[in-house]
């Protein structure tokens, strides 16, 4: 690159109070009392949140599509058959949600593109931006599925095929709102893609950073443990003669916390989920059902704990004399991003002076699942006190402008690089 378009990129900012505006101009569609959001995918809220993002994006003059699992995809024009430098994230959310998680990383790059645009600067690549279906999962399962359809990880027959609560399907409901569209699933393969996200975690916030470059995603496993027992008298049954489903549900908690000091390294470990039956004051337990979550980078420690853990669960059940039927609900594999394009959003950020601290996500993002069609990585900036999925998630709008800054920056590296994917 020359030294003048170097400075001229160096000059070039996104315009942090149209992206401010955006953002809540978005939150007021599905917007609750006290600043939150509920926009729950393939909703009418959902429809009018895609129907001003998508004429955002046209707006800017991207050819938008909407694809067969209602993924909004739009390109730079005039730049069929090149493989694009992506970035996108979700609109939907929880619904007790905030107005950052996902809405910033589509916001956030659209001003990217809007940014050069208004600039005159084109990059050797075209760029895209993609507005991923139903990431948060809440009424129709699994989460994440308008990325895992795109990385042809979940058939789209199937998604489209999977049923709420009251029998409505993911089809019905994307028809019904105007989003069932008829563009391919995946179809833009990009040559890299680059999330911006809240970190959703109180790791910078207390670290009193603002930027991160995320390297990989946990694994993540959870089973669900079936515990029968007997029912007895609390007051009459000696304690050698119970076979007490309370007792081994807490014995499997405590075991689960010493499992993740034991085998260290970032596991973490979590029962998040115990019932008890009859569950009454004076009554020994005949029942318990428990969850465990554990979640790991390394998927060999990963499956060293569940090893453990199921061990630790049949040696258990023999002593007590109860059974525990254990059955798996979740088990994804750790992810790890791109280190090119890592290194990019690392260059980036120290091109502007800027610290950039080393992460692993807790949560799960649609990035981890484009990782697997083409090189990926994330740039996290904070949440206040790590609130999220919460009315209460905040992101300082400084913080906002330096997200937008780094997502650019890399952004236009990366369409502009020609030395090769060494991925
Ligand atoms: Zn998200």
């Amino acid at each position: 690159m020359t030294e003048l378009a170097d400075r001229r990129l160096l000059a070039l900012a996104p315009n942090a109070d149209r992206i401010q505006y955006r953002l809540d101009t978005l939150a007021k569609i599905g917007g609750l009392d006290g600043g939150g959001c509920c926009r729950l995918a393939f909703t009418d809220d959902d429809r009018r949140g895609r129907d001003l993002v998508a004429s955002w994006m046209r707006d800017v003059g991207l050819d938008v599509v909407v694809d067969r699992i209602g993924n909004i995809v739009g390109v730079t024009p005039g730049r069929d058959g090149e493989a694009p430098i992506m970035m996108g994230s979700h609109i939907d959310t929880v619904a007790t949600g905030g107005r950052y998680d996902g809405n910033l990383g589509v916001i956030a790059g659209l001003d990217v593109i809007e940014t050069l645009k208004e600039a005159g600067i084109s990059t050797d690549r075209p760029l895209a931006l993609v507005v991923f279906s139903n990431e948060e999962g809440v009424r129709f399962q699994p989460d994440m599925m308008g990325s895992l359809v795109y990385a042809g990880a979940l058939k789209l027959d199937e998604a489209l095929a999977v049923t709420d609560g009251n029998g409505r399907t993911v089809a019905a409901d994307l028809n019904a709102i105007g989003y069932l569209g008829d563009a391919p699933v995946g179809a833009v393969k990009p040559h890299a893609f680059v999330e911006l996200h809240i970190e959703q975690g109180p790791v910078l916030d207390r670290a009193g950073e603002v930027l991160g470059v995320v390297e990989n995603l946990q694994g993540i496993a959870w089973h669900e443990l079936i515990i029968k027992g007997v029912s007895n008298h609390a007051g009459t049954t000696p304690m050698e003669m119970r076979h007490d489903a309370a007792f081994v549900a807490a014995e499997i908690t405590t075991f689960v916390r010493r499992l993740a000091s034991e085998i260290g390294r970032g596991q973490v470990a979590t029962v998040g989920s115990i019932h008890l039956h009859p569950n009454l004051v004076n009554v020994i337990a005949r029942d318990a059902k428990i969850t465990v979550d554990l979640r790991h980078t390394d998927d060999a420690l990963l499956a060293e704990a569940e090893h453990r853990l199921f061990a630790f669960i049949d040696n258990l059940a023999r002593e007590e004399g109860v059974t525990i039927d254990r059955r798996e609900l979740v088990r994804t594999q750790p992810v790890i991003f791109s280190p090119y394009v890592t290194g990019m959003i690392r260059q980036a950020a120290e091109r502007r002076g800027m610290p950039v601290r080393s992460m692993t996500s807790g949560a799960g993002h649609d990035a981890q699942m484009i990782s697997t069609i083409a090189p990926t990585a994330m740039i996290f900036i904070p949440s206040r006190d790590g609130i999220s999925h919460n009315p209460r998630e905040y992101t300082e709008p400084a913080h906002i402008a330096i997200g937008a800054q780094i997502l650019l920056d890399t952004v236009v590296a990366l369409a502009n690089d020609h030395t090769g994917i060494q991925a």
